[in-house]
């Protein structure tokens, strides 16, 4: 068995990109100085937030809000609250509420949950069905995306937010990176990185991904050691998006090059950069509902439209929309 590279007493975690090992105690530690770290170099916050959680009940989510409330408490100045966003999916989304409240409570975490069902018009489980008798493309994980983002911005904005914290971590931001070069959309690859919203439009609230540069592993251990590890739940749309064969792919390459996903990470960095200079521009607001878009109406407000959940203003050709 290994043991802590710091004490010498049984690891837990061997990170294998940098040749050591921690015991539980020192890993929390080393975890934190890591996040604090990111925090500092990616100039996250502010003296005064009222700092807004977005929660889905997994594991990655659950670490965030867990470590904001732990730091805030901190931190004069800092006020935290969560929002979880209920797509509506059968079997699964009820079972990660039931764990968003338990630990919300626990922790003594104000929160609120915003549904599809109520702000969009139909739980993603039904845009699903209507798609299909639509004809639309079967893509849930696009719908869900789209309207989980829509509504995370809307709602933090309603609750007062100056910032919004996700739980993305490393593995979660490079299999986008990856994502987006292999779909060619190169817009989208520009609004990537470990801060994004543009703080100068008052539309978009600013969000931070704090777990930037932590593997999705070392997440995991942080929530096994802290005694808040969910219940295993999949998505039952999950294992048919594109990111299921991405993640396990570069999970083989980072096993056997150790450090790959690092590596990857950097060139998303310079990349992303270089475009944001050349990309750059205010969004505009849309038309219809007044959220940030990026043309003259936002992809939420088209996918209602398409779906039938909304009624095309006289001046909208529905034509122009892209699916
Ligand atoms: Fe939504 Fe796809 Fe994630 Fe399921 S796997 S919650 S459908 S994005």
């Amino acid at each position: 068995m290994a043991k802590c590279s710091v004490c010498g007493r049984p690891a837990v975690y061997v990170a294998k990109y940098e040749g050591k090992a921690y015991c539980p105690q020192h890993f929390l530690e080393w975890f934190d100085k890591r996040v604090r770290k990111t925090i500092r170099k990616y100039k996250m916050f502010r003296k005064k937030e009222h700092i807004v959680v977005a929660v889905s009940g997994g594991k990655d989510s659950l670490a965030a809000m867990h470590y904001m409330k732990k730091l805030s408490e901190r931190v004069p100045g800092w006020t935290v609250e969560a929002l979880l966003i209920d797509e509506g999916i059968k079997d699964y989304r009820p079972t990660t509420i039931k764990d968003f409240k338990k630990w919300a409570e626990e922790w003594e975490v104000p929160y609120r949950i915003v549904s599809f069902k109520e702000e969009i018009g139909a739980s993603l489980d039904e845009i699903i069905i209507k798609g299909h008798e639509l004809g639309l493309p079967y893509q849930p994980c696009s719908y869900c995306g789209v309207f989980r983002r829509y509504l995370l911005n809307k709602a933090a904005k309603e609750m007062g937010a100056t910032v919004l914290v996700t739980g993305h971590n490393l593995d979660d931001e490079i299999q986008t990176f990856l994502m987006n070069i292999m779909r060619h959309d190169v817009d989208r690859l520009a609004r990537l990185g470990p801060v994004t919203g543009i703080a100068e439009h008052e539309g978009f609230v600013r969000r931070v991904k704090i777990f930037y540069d932590i593997p999705e592993k070392e997440v995991v251990v942080y929530s096994m050691i802290n005694g808040f590890f969910p219940e295993f739940v999949e998505c039952p749309y999950a294992r048919l998006g594109f990111r299921w064969d991405l993640r396990h792919y570069i999970n083989l390459l980072e096993e056997k090059y150790p450090g790959t996903k690092f590596m990857i990470q950097k060139s998303l960095l310079d990349i992303v950069s270089a475009l944001k200079k050349e990309r750059g521009g205010k969004p505009k607001k849309c038309n219809i509902c007044g959220e940030p878009a990026t043309g003259d109406v936002c992809r939420a407000c088209e996918l209602r439209m398409l779906l039938g959940l909304m009624e095309p203003p006289d001046w909208f050709d529905m034509k122009s929309i892209k699916i």
